[in-house]
């Protein structure tokens, strides 16, 4: 059985200060939830996250690291600092990196690697553009994702990791894939994961939907046999909305 996962990403949004506001309101809102939930905010508020999660269950975690384990690398952050203050977990690879800053399956692979080193849960995004997704390409360009992303990982290994199937074209838009396209790609991913590692791992890792996911729609989403949680990138900076989120299954 995959454990339901919901995790937010905050993106380059919220001080120290708003996040303090934020888990004073999120706590009791979700109080008695029996999924895991992960919250990633930017670097400069993740002890402030982890000093006000300590008593609950949420874990902490960044939205990106580098390989090396420290070094002349200005700007950067190693697993191994993550790791010191608490960390949980590190998206890699989402599509605003990969667009922006140049991330890509190479290395995603580095750094999967790297925070697999130092007990840190890689969320590792992949996803199609919408120019793809027109081209009929979506299967071929996630599975390239995953098969260089996640290359020369153990079995073992890649039952650690985490997946987000991300179309581009539902990040920050409001346009969701159906369920039905979502549970489709991911149950894709899947055989593509088993395929690379063999099928009892490949029905061990959790994959997450993620794009506009919002409280409206994260039933149906949680309802498909293979989507295993939600990355929540907009509907996370709201502790309604992301609480509302976690709590899918009550009524
Ligand atoms: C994201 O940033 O990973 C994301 C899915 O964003 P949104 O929920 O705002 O589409």
């Amino acid at each position: 059985m995959r454990k339901p996962f919901i995790a937010g990403n905050w993106k380059m949004y919220k001080t120290p200060a708003e996040t303090k506001v934020f888990f004073k309101q999120l706590l009791p809102l979700i109080e008695k939830t029996d999924i895991e939930v992960g919250i990633c905010p930017p670097f400069i508020d993740l002890e402030t996250a982890i000093n006000m999660a300590k008593e609950s269950s949420i874990g902490i975690g960044a939205q990106d690291v580098y390989w090396e384990e420290e070094g002349a690398f200005t700007g950067e952050v190693s697993p191994s600092m993550l790791f010191s203050i608490g960390c949980r977990y590190c998206i890699v690879g989402h599509s605003e990196r990969r667009q922006y800053f140049g991330e890509t399956d190479e290395t995603v692979n580095k750094k999967v690697k790297a925070l697999l080193k130092h007990q840190i849960t890689p969320i590792v995004c992949v996803g199609e553009s919408l120019e793809q997704r027109e081209q009929g390409v979506t299967e071929k360009v996630c599975a390239t994702q995953i098969k260089q992303g996640l290359q020369g990982l153990t079995p073992q290994e890649a039952e650690k990791i985490v997946i987000a199937y991300e179309p581009i074209w539902a990040i920050g838009t409001g346009k969701t894939a159906s369920a039905e396209d979502a549970q489709e790609t991911i149950k894709y991913i899947r055989s593509v994961l088993a395929e690379c590692f063999g099928e009892s791992p490949a029905q061990k890792i959790r994959i997450q939907y993620g794009g506009s996911v919002k409280p409206g729609n994260i039933k149906e989403l949680m309802a498909q046999p293979d989507i295993d949680g939600a990355l929540v990138g907009g509907a996370s900076l709201k502790a309604e909305d992301f609480a509302a989120i976690i709590n899918y299954n009550k009524k």
